[in-house]
């Protein structure tokens, strides 16, 4: 039987409904302390009867015939356990000081007057100064009154005998103040775990500050900068190009989101109330399977925009029970909601209904929710349910949401009397079980469905990606290609509007599909949101920075995490510009300008210098430089192959012809076939500067196969001939 099952058992056994944590423990511990008394009573009233000291006996009965009759009426009478003590601590003091005195006083007792003090010292487990001080002064009282009586008792004749009184002496004293000691232990160790416990808590809360911040700032600022955005056009150079009203219109997105920021408010002050104590289930009873149904339908649009089938499965068409819709409608919308967002296009979720009887009173209702998405480490089961708590790890990339939802999915099924469990695997899926007692108390409604307003479709709306009907207006700079890289379909949508007027753009859903975009198009410049699925903006720069082909693009984040800890992350991963939300479109604007001005005259660092190797040798080595590099050095060796083109060299440094010629624009101004020429003439240049071989002769050499043309080209760079040119440096 080990520690922990005996543990249960008296918990069982003293457990009073509502009964506290801390109450049981005074509970157990006072039983467990007041048990061990009654084994060294037990030998000592057996010592009596070796030494023959009949008033000991006496006591020693008296007190094993209390404790076995207080023990058990404190089992009938466990809720009261303070007031309880009162009454045991004066019993037992009164026995002791009428023992004591018919010992014939302090100085014949054997040391029985300790076992009032344990029972003082005890006092001071309840944690009640009140109760500490009571007994302590009955103690007390009882020592001067044994004192004050001195004078008229005439001590036990069995005191007298021998060493009788030293030796109860020596045995009371030394076992009882061990158990003093052991009292003291007790209380200056729970004390310490008490301490520990409190600081925990506030580490706890103090953690659920930093997570309520990080998440509420974004789940705040997303809205806020798609209304301002669409609230104050002036603000943009002719952008926002939606219609003011209808469907997609600036009055749609200005609702959505101010729905949005609504719910979020409103699922905070849920949470207030629960914590206040103030909320309460109003329920009616009515069939829940179709209002099940209803619930489950009105999810069906969203979940189509994201591509994922959602399934309904009952085993019966009526369970007539108490419920109260609206918090049902939030359970079932957020656990809904949550697996449509989590679960890849394609994917399936099922709601199956089914009860469970215990007894002919007893029966549950069952709702399993499962899904083929993401799923949930084991590790974080549990926390998932904590206030906003977010599952964030490299396998699941930080997610927009407030970590409300399930939190307030537990507590209202809490005060329903059911629960909820989750199991799941990453990869396959998740599966949440709630379990709801099934009563029939309530109120019969037969009146209308409400209609269920926590959700908006508008969040998975494809209009915008990839073939978005935004008028591109007047570009005024067409050669430079913006790739937008945002899961917020409305904000994504809203950046491209401001955007469209002035660069070509490219959106992409999520880091996974940015990263891909970019290494196919090579833009020139990337703006991405940091919080998306599958892949987020940090991971994207990380990936595109340490790849040649993408690392001289200019990477912005766009986020709510504005603290200095992310724009340090940012920074780290190598993006180059940080703007969070809610940001003014003017602004972004002109950091883009500036940024693609800064990369033009970064060009000039290539485009002006002479192509040769040595020019990377005695700079700081950098992703761009080591690229150029490497092209030089192909090209040195086959320069003179005049078949040696475009296609060879893409071959040579494993790129394609539309990654190299964008890459070679980007960083040096100059497109994939002028680089090759210019590197040719100027190995021409040095040949007609050191050499004495003919025009043609030159020509063949640096892979020219006809000197005519060589002879256009190099006029139309240096402006003059290469016969001229000989001339003139001679
Ligand atoms: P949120 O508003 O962030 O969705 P919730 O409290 O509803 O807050 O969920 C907490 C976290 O639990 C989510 O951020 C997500 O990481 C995880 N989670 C919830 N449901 C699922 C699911 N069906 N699949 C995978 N992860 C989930």
């Amino acid at each position: 039987m080990d520690i922990r099952y005996l543990q249960e058992k008296l918990n069982a056994l003293l457990y009073v409904q509502r009964d506290a944590d801390d109450i049981l423990e005074l509970k157990r511990t006072f039983f467990i302390f007041s048990v061990s008394v009654i084994p060294p009573i037990f030998l000592l009233t057996f010592l009596t009867y070796l030494l023959e000291v009949p008033v000991l006996q006496l006591y020693g009965w008296l007190l094993l015939g209390y404790y076995t009759l207080s023990l058990s009426f404190f089992l009938i009478v466990k809720r009261y356990v303070e007031q309880f003590y009162y009454c045991h601590s004066i019993v037992i003091m009164l026995i002791t000081v009428y023992i004591v005195v018919r010992q014939g006083g302090i100085l014949y007792s054997g040391g029985i007057l300790y076992s009032s003090l344990a029972i003082a010292v005890f006092a001071f487990v309840f944690n009640s100064v009140r109760l500490g001080i009571t007994t302590s002064i009955i103690y007390i009282l009882g020592i001067v009154t044994v004192s004050i009586l001195q004078p008229w008792l005439t001590p036990a004749p069995e005191m007298l005998k021998g060493n009788i009184n030293l030796i109860f002496t020596t045995i009371n004293s030394a076992w009882i103040s061990i158990y003093i000691l052991m009292v003291i232990f007790y209380v200056f160790d729970r004390r310490a775990k008490e301490e520990k416990t409190k600081n925990d808590k506030l580490k706890e809360i103090d953690d659920i500050k930093t997570r309520l911040f990080t998440n509420i700032t974004h789940e705040f600022r997303t809205p806020l900068t798609l209304i301002l955005g669409a609230a104050n056009p002036s603000d943009q150079d002719n952008s926002f190009t939606l219609p003011s009203e209808g469907k997609g219109g600036r009055l749609e997105l200005i609702r959505n989101n101010a729905n949005r920021l609504l719910k979020l408010v409103n699922q905070m002050m849920s949470l207030a109330k629960i914590e206040s104590g103030t909320m309460q289930i109003k329920s009616v009873q009515m069939n829940i399977i179709p209002y099940l149904g209803y619930l489950v339908d009105s999810c069906k649009s969203l979940a189509e925009k994201k591509k994922v089938k959602l399934h309904f499965l009952k085993n019966a068409e009526t369970e007539i029970m108490d419920f109260d819709p609206d918090k049902m409608e939030d359970i079932v919308l957020n656990i809904l909601y949550n697996a449509i967002k989590f679960t890849h296009p394609g994917g399936d979720i099922y709601l199956t209904c089914d009860t469970k009887s215990i007894n002919s009173q007893t029966r549950f209702l069952i709702l399993r929710f499962r899904d083929t998405g993401i799923g949930i480490p084991e590790n974080k089961w549990n926390l998932i349910f904590e206030r906003f708590y977010q599952v964030e790890d490299k396998n699941v990339p930080v997610q927009e949401g407030s970590g409300i939802g399930l939190t307030l999915v537990k507590e209202y099924l809490k005060l329903m009397g059911g629960n909820i469990e989750v199991s799941s695997k990453v990869n396959e899926g998740t599966e949440f079980v709630l379990t709801i007692p099934i009563t029939n108390n309530s109120n019969v409604f037969d009146g209308q469905f409400f209609h269920p307003t926590a959700f908006t479709v508008s969040e998975w709306s494809e209009e915008i990606y990839p073939t978005s009907t935004l008028s591109v207006g007047n570009a005024s700079d067409q050669h430079h290609t913006i790739l937008i890289v945002e899961d917020n379909v409305e904000l994504a949508h809203y950046l491209r509007s401001v955007i469209a007027p002035h660069f070509i753009t490219e959106v992409a859903i999520n880091g996974q599909d940015g990263t891909e975009k970019a290494l196919a198009i090579i833009p020139d410049l990337i703006i991405s949101d940091v919080m998306m699925p599958v892949m987020d903006g940090y991971e994207l720069c990380d990936i595109l920075k340490n790849d040649y082909k993408t690392n001289h693009i200019p990477i912005i984040l766009l986020t709510a995490r504005a603290d200095s800890e992310s724009k340090i992350t940012g920074f780290q991963k190598g993006a180059d510009d940080y703007i969070s939300k809610p940001f003014q479109s003017k602004e972004l604007l002109v950091r883009i300008h500036k940024m693609i001005e800064q990369r033009e005259k970064l060009k000039l660092k290539y485009s002006l210098s002479p192509l040769d190797l040595s020019h990377a040798d005695h700079h700081f080595i950098s992703l761009d430089d080591m690229f150029i590099t490497e092209i030089l050095q192909h090209l040195e060796k086959n320069y003179t192959d005049e078949n040696f083109g475009i296609d060879d060299l893409c071959n040579a440094m494993n790129i394609s012809r539309v990654q190299l010629h964008r890459k070679l624009i980007a960083i040096t101004g100059l497109s994939a076939s002028h680089f090759i020429n210019k590197f040719r003439l100027e190995k021409a240049v040095k040949l007609l500067s050191t050499t004495r071989n003919t025009v043609s002769e030159i020509a063949f050499d640096v892979g020219f196969h006809d000197s005519n043309y060589f002879s256009r080209v190099f006029s139309k760079i240096f402006g003059v001939s290469p016969g001229d040119f000989r001339k003139q440096k001679q």
